[in-house]
């Protein structure tokens, strides 16, 4: 039991290190389930929207599951995206494009919902991807060049804050599980491939299967720590209202988020052929019925009430706070002086404090501050170094 959580704890350190990553993506996977949700609201309360068919399972959930796709080869076991080069051609809009090309070619619901959930990833990635974007929030006060340095770091340990802020609003974000259509993901890569006249990958499946396994994991470890910065009552009320608009103390929206969630459904709904109506024959026509009577009742009840136990802060989390701290602290141990562990430093920092919950916002700030400046001048050493021109003693 011990073993795992202090796996699992450490995992978590890793784990935002590697989200951290320059070439990450523009925001956290939870909060593009929560910009699938509103996208599905926005369709809702327009009445003849053509996404409309999302509002009915399995479409629903299909649609909310696929929008957290593009991300797959994020895995801790890699430290981050573990293969940029097919991360991007997953990010690719021809992807997205040619998804949508064989969703319409062939109807039905649940292709279409899918190419969907995926077009919506790329463009809330792209519309917000774009300087003065929250993500780019200097929130501890950092010097420029420290903020340079960090450029990565920072955006990511934000994006994950993001997804917290977004996850206390809304829990249920959390429970979504990422699901990939691999067939359907195959046919549009291939697509693309034999556009681009390159050669299709032949164990294309078999990765797009593996990294779905990992991805799976992965996001199992980050909706923990998601659950334990929300819980942290001390310092992520501040840290959330700094990176909100926030009315009276509250956590707020999110900068921007609203304009993109409509640019977001704007633009699905825009993809959508005058006409088409996807089909419901793939077997949900069952499933789309909505129940009702004793059974539908008891049932619906006890979901809400898995679903509260799932995300509350519960015996996990309290542990791998705990188990954090000490990673903090051999991570500051190790790292003191040293110009390539800043970055280690700053996220086991930050996620530590936050974890531990003992310190309010400003003195958690004060702390990540002192990780990331700390090394100022050894790195200043360690430039000298790299150069290789002794010029007299240190
Ligand atoms: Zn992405």
């Amino acid at each position: 039991m011990a073993a795992t959580m202090w796996s699992r704890a450490t995992a978590a350190v890793f784990l935002l290190a590697a989200v951290l990553a320059p070439s990450a993506g523009a925001w956290g996977p939870f909060t593009h389930v929560a910009i699938g949700r509103a996208v599905l609201v926005r369709a809702r309360a327009a009445k003849t929207s053509p996404l409309s068919f999302l509002q009915i399972e399995p479409n629903r959930s299909l649609f909310l599951a696929a929008s957290m796709g593009p991300d797959l080869t994020f895995s801790v076991a890699g430290f981050g995206k573990t293969d940029r080069a097919f991360d991007r051609s997953l990010h690719d809009g021809r992807l997205g494009k040619a998804l949508l090309a064989g969703a319409i070619a062939k109807g039905g619901s649940r292709r279409m919902a899918f190419a969907l959930g995926w077009n919506a990833h790329l463009l809330a990635d792209r519309v917000m991807r774009q300087p003065g974007s929250v993500i780019y929030r200097n929130v501890f006060e950092l010097k420029p060049q420290t903020m340079q340095k960090l450029a990565g770091d920072i955006p990511g340990i934000l994006k994950i804050t993001i997804d917290a802020i977004r996850a206390r609003q809304d829990p249920w974000i959390l429970t979504t599980l990422p699901r990939v259509d691999v067939p359907q993901l195959v046919a549009g890569m291939q697509q693309v491939a034999a556009d681009g006249a390159s050669k299709p990958d032949a164990k294309l499946e078999a990765r797009l299967a593996g990294y779905a396994e990992s991805f799976a994991d992965s996001l199992a470890t980050l909706r923990e720590i998601c659950r334990t910065l929300a819980a942290n009552k001390r310092a992520f009320p501040d840290l959330a209202s700094e990176l909100t608009d926030s009315p009276e103390g509250k956590i707020g929206q999110v900068p921007g988020m609203i304009n993109l969630e409509r640019i977001v459904h704007d633009r699905l709904a825009a993809t959508i052929p005058a006409g088409f109506a996807p089909s419901q024959e793939e077997g949900a026509a069952t499933e789309a019925r909505p129940a009702t009577g004793f059974f539908a009742r008891v049932t619906a009840s006890l979901t809400r009430r898995s679903r509260a136990v799932l995300t509350g802060d519960g015996f996990v989390s309290r542990v791998s706070r705990g188990l954090l701290d000490g990673v903090v602290g051999a991570m500051n141990a190790l790292g003191v002086g040293q110009e390539r562990t800043r970055r280690a430093r700053v996220v086991a920092t930050y996620l530590g404090e936050m974890m531990a919950g003992r310190r309010d916002w400003p003195a958690v700030k004060a702390a990540v501050r002192a990780a990331a400046e700390g090394a100022q001048d050894a790195s200043a050493a360690d430039d000298e170094e790299d150069r290789v021109i002794p010029d007299g003693p240190p």
